[in-house]
């Protein structure tokens, strides 16, 4: 069991202090503590990974999920699946638990002409960014996954795409952070940021956080790690809060005899994906609402989901249905994720990591490393492709001066 915050180490000072404990959050901390940095967690559920976490389907696929308009996106989506052989093994390593992660590749399905013709663009958009994707007739496609409706016009194969359980990531997460002293308070909610107006200072720096207990903890970084929450977390500072809206998505979990899977590779249509875990289980995912922050599972969410997977891969039909759930992704106005400093000096933003989160975990934990250890600060931002997940191109002004504050000078003040 992960130590927690008690009475006696809550007022224990840290170098960073995180919040969430979401695999955004948890692959942070991990890095960090790998660096040398005494990090604690603080996570207002019961159990870490119960947000978005818990019911992605662990598609690291930057390749199958890449849309028109975002070569940005696709710049970090390759670069953190590029990271990922390292970051898994370093995670098995210290803990011995399995992820589930394979790169077994994708098969992108048109059922019928117009999706051949829709499909035909992505795959245009694909080779022209020099991806290496290719078409494949029915008998083809049929060769590699011969559970395939029988009808299909044709695929696109993508083999360097793969899959991690999310659950099981998280959970070997939390084990590696036990492993490392990192202290996780769970239950717990941070309700305020704490800042010191430290003499010689003229703006405040971040010193900590309150929790909902009414302990306090003590750190010169704080990481937002709130998933679909930020953009309504009161205990961000109001111009520090970033433009994160949930994206309701809802899920179907089947499973059948893991000796016989019904397929060997993520199988996707034009409206619904199919990704196998290694116990025979097989994530039917996903809708794509905009509902606000209801999370119900609908009657007719599944049915979508159900029946456009029949239509794929009649298999299907003989498995078990074990759950469905509903998760709120953390969408932004560009479908970028935001990481990086925040107009507070010591807070850092990694949030909004929209429908790649599982994938985007270890770039996200790197740049946030490299961040804390170069001592960046407003203005600053992560380098290499994940300079475009800057929080600061979500300032009207382009600013990144810290946002005006009550407070006097070595006073302890809060925000939110
Ligand atoms: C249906 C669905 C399918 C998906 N499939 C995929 C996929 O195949 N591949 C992929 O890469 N991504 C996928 N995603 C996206 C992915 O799940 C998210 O991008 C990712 O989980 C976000 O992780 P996170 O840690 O930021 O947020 P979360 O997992 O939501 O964690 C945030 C945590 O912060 C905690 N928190 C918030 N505020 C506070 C506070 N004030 N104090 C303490 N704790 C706080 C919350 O309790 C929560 O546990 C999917 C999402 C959904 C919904």
């Amino acid at each position: 069991m992960n130590e927690q915050l008690t009475t006696d180490n809550a007022d224990r000072h840290f170098d960073v202090v995180v919040v969430g404990a979401g695999v955004i959050g948890l692959a942070t901390a991990f890095e960090l503590r790998r660096r040398g940095a005494e990090v604690a967690v603080v996570e207002a559920a019961p159990m870490a990974g119960t947000g978005a976490t818990r019911v992605a389907a662990g598609m690291l696929a930057p390749v199958g999920e890449l849309d028109f308009g975002e070569p940005a996106l696709l710049e970090i989506n390759l670069l953190s699946a590029s990271l990922y052989p390292d970051f898994v093994a370093a995670v098995e390593e210290i803990t011995g638990h399995d992820t589930g992660y394979r790169r077994l590749g994708g098969l992108h399905v048109a059922l019928d002409r117009d999706e051949a013709s829709e499909l035909k663009r992505v795959l245009e958009l694909q080779l022209s960014l020099g991806l290496d994707s290719k078409w494949l007739g029915p008998a083809a496609s049929r060769e590699l996954e011969p559970g395939l409706h029988p009808g299909l016009n044709g695929s696109v194969l993508v083999e360097g795409d793969g899959v991690i359980d999310p659950r099981a990531l998280s959970a070997a997460l939390v084990d590696a952070l036990d492993q490392l002293d990192v202290p996780i308070a769970f239950s717990t909610e941070v309700t305020s940021l704490l800042l010191d107006d430290g003499a010689g200072q003229s703006d405040p720096v971040v010193s900590g956080v309150r929790l909902s207990d009414g302990r306090t903890i003590s750190a010169p970084t704080v990481v937002a790690a709130g998933g679909a929450e930020s953009g309504r977390s009161e205990w961000l500072p109001e111009a520090d809060r970033p433009p994160v809206r949930p994206v309701k998505g809802q899920i179907a979990e089947l499973r059948g005899d893991p000796s016989d899977p019904v397929c060997s590779r993520i199988l996707a249509s034009e409206r619904v994906y199919l990704a196998p875990r290694n116990d025979g289980r097989l994530i039917v995912g996903a809708t794509v609402e905009e509902m606000g922050y209801d999370t119900a599972v609908t009657a007719g969410g599944i049915h979508e989901l159900l029946r456009e997977a029949y239509r794929l891969l009649p298999d299907i039909a003989e498995m078990e249905f074990i759950e469905a759930t509903a998760g709120l992704r953390p969408g932004t106005p560009d479908n970028l994720p935001v990481v990086g400093p925040a107009s507070t000096p010591g807070l850092i933003l990694a949030t909004g990591h929209y429908r790649n989160g599982i994938l985007l975990a270890p770039v996200t934990a790197v740049a946030i490393a490299d961040l804390v250890e170069s001592g960046a600060g407003p203005g600053d931002s992560a380098t290499g492709p994940m300079s475009a997940a800057a929080p600061i191109r979500f300032r009207s002004d382009g600013d990144s001066s810290p946002p005006e504050r009550e407070s006097t000078t070595g006073d302890r003040v809060e925000a939110g």
